[in-house]
């Protein structure tokens, strides 16, 4: 039988907690014990402003959303070689204090000299960084957790708990997740737990629910894993509330559950698929996505004022869509009527998505019916028509091979998705515009509740909003410079003493690991994860459990490992 092991590194905690001299402007911060990080992904002010407008408009005593009263400045948010941002390197900034490149998960960038925003130093490039989630559960003993509606292993969760110079790798994220000891996940990606991961987490004590809503409202544990979907859950609109949880109701729940450590915790919340909504130019998915992040920040604040030692964090990643109320193409636009631009797009009881997936799944002989329900009108013989010819139709009457864009209306043919034509459709209802299906380099909004009243104000940049959250921590980030120095040291520094090997890959789709010789033991490192095989003589090797994950990196070949690990050969 393995042995397990506790492996701690308790010097770095004693470093961590007594914080290097602060930056003046955060010298003043006083902290606190949570941070709650809450990120609205790829979301443009205009969609802040679109969510509120069509908030107001149905329901006239709420003309504020709930993040309002706390807004305080803008976030110019970026990547470490270009001004316009990627969910990867931007939320990674928030988390490690360094700007990266487009796709780089909380880790180092290439450098890139001509084009890099400030300076990098190239003998860093790949290297993992550890995240101010990883600071709190590695060297204060806090509670850590993660809730978003994407799959776990997307961008922003991802930012948060593992390393990865290719955010779409994963096979190398999702192990590092699942290995990085977090108490609360929360989200999309059911169909991505392999069978090792679901074995260490309920070896590890977890609850885990896999699309089992009442398990989880059921559930007493203060660890869990509750996933839901194969991959990304519903839009809010769309979702199945028997089936999904709302982004509030899972934020609620892991708050209780991390509210119980009494050393605090740190939870980022994501409102993952506003950003993909934009990324379709669909106003309504945008406008209700962003409803339910803000009614997640409700509860958030909510918890937050009641518990005083709180802080909420409110903010995007990067902007996207180009969104803007009005459009050229609307004579007139801006004498518009409140009616004349908010009811059709309030009418709306399904996304571009969902009206997609609902058209696909009746005959066409019901379409008029299905858009009196949910859209409240019936397609003109011109729009039919536009969406007879649509190849992403599955019930179109008219066969495949017939369907193109003769005689079509050109703004509302779509040759592709069913999804898209209906983006254009609703679109074609409504005066709002768009520029790209891409993201954009605008500022980005900032919500800042503080029990202590102290908040960053003005026009911040991203690495600026990680010193003032590691500031609610006690630390800054030379702190998290010295975790990542001793959490991910190459090995090649580490066991320059000893001898060494990289053992390729057993296997296709495996990873190489690193066997290490010293006198009389042998480590046997497998990355991704926290678990290390210690072999001294011919007894049966102790499994070592570290605090933080392995990262191996293809590009450059090297494994990223904890300096202590050395100590254990002599
Ligand atoms: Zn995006």
């Amino acid at each position: 039988m393995k042995k397990s092991i506790t492996f701690c590194f308790l010097l770095v905690a004693a470093t961590l907690l007594n914080p290097v001299q602060a930056k003046e402007n955060e010298q003043q911060i006083k902290p606190v014990k949570n941070i709650i990080l809450m990120i609205s992904d790829g979301t443009s002010l205009a969609s802040v402003s679109l969510a509120r407008w069509l908030q107001w408009y149905e329901h006239p005593d709420r003309p504020k959303l709930f993040l309002d009263p706390y807004l305080c400045g803008t976030v110019r948010t970026f990547s470490s070689n270009a001004p316009i941002g990627d969910s990867a390197p931007t939320t990674s900034c928030y988390m490690t204090g360094y700007p990266s490149r487009t796709g780089y998960v909380a880790t180092y960038p290439l450098s890139d000299p001509r084009n890099d925003i400030f300076p990098t130093d190239p003998k860093r490039a790949y290297q993992p960084m550890a995240t101010l989630l990883e600071a709190g559960k590695m060297s204060m003993g806090k509670s850590s957790g993660l809730v978003f509606t994407c799959e776990f292993p997307h961008a922003t969760p991802a930012d948060c708990s593992a390393h990865s110079y290719k955010r779409g790798k994963y096979a190398w994220i999702a192990p590092q997740m699942v290995h990085n000891d977090l108490d609360v996940v929360i989200g999309g990606g059911a169909g991505l737990l392999n069978a090792e991961e679901e074995a260490y987490l309920k070896n590890r004590g977890y609850s885990l629910y896999k699309d089992d809503l009442p398990g989880m409202r059921a559930d007493k544990n203060k660890r869990m894993w509750a996933l839901y979907a194969e991959r990304d859950m519903d839009y809010d609109l769309d979702r199945d509330t028997t089936q999904q949880p709302s982004l509030a109701e899972m934020t609620r729940t892991a708050l209780s559950k991390l509210s119980q450590n009494p050393e605090g915790f740190f939870l980022m919340v994501e409102g993952s698929k506003v950003d993909w909504a934009a990324h379709a130019n669909d106003p309504v998915g945008i406008a209700r996505e962003f409803q339910a992040f803000d009614r997640a920040c409700g509860a958030a604040l909510d918890f937050a004022r009641k518990n005083g030692e709180t802080a909420v964090i409110i903010t995007a990643d990067h902007g996207n869509s180009g969104i803007s109320i009005g459009v050229a193409r609307c004579t007139g636009y801006d004498k518009l009527s409140k009616d004349q631009l908010f009811y059709q797009l309030s009418q709306f009881k399904l996304t571009a998505a969902g009206f997609a997936k609902m058209l696909n799944s009746r005959p066409a002989s019901e379409v008029q019916d299905i858009f009196r329900q949910y859209a409240g009108f019936e397609l003109t013989a011109e729009e039919l028509k536009a969406l007879y010819n649509c190849k992403g139709y599955k019930n179109s009457p008219i066969p495949m091979a017939e369907r193109s864009d003769a005689g079509v209306e050109k703004s509302l043919y779509s040759s592709g998705e069913l999804s898209d034509f209906m983006t254009k459709l609703i679109t074609s209802k409504t005066c709002i515009g768009f520029t790209t299906h891409g993201h954009t380099g605008e500022d980005v909004f900032l919500s800042v509740y503080n029990p202590n009243g102290q908040r960053p104000t003005g026009m911040n940049d991203n690495v600026e909003l990680n010193a003032y959250m590691c500031a609610l921590f006690g630390i800054n980030r030379d702190s998290l410079d010295l975790l990542t120095k001793t959490h991910f040291a190459r090995h090649a520094d580490v066991f320059k003493d000893y001898k060494y090997e990289i053992l390729p890959a057993a296997g296709k789709g495996g990873f190489p690991s690193l066997l290490v010789k010293g006198k009389k033991k042998q480590l046997l490192i497998r990355p991704y994860t926290n678990l290390v095989e210690l072999k001294s003589g011919k007894k049966q090797p102790d499994t070592i459990h570290l605090n933080s994950v392995v990262v191996y990196v293809d590009a450059n070949n090297t494994f990223y490992l904890p300096t202590g690990l050395a100590g254990l050969l002599d």
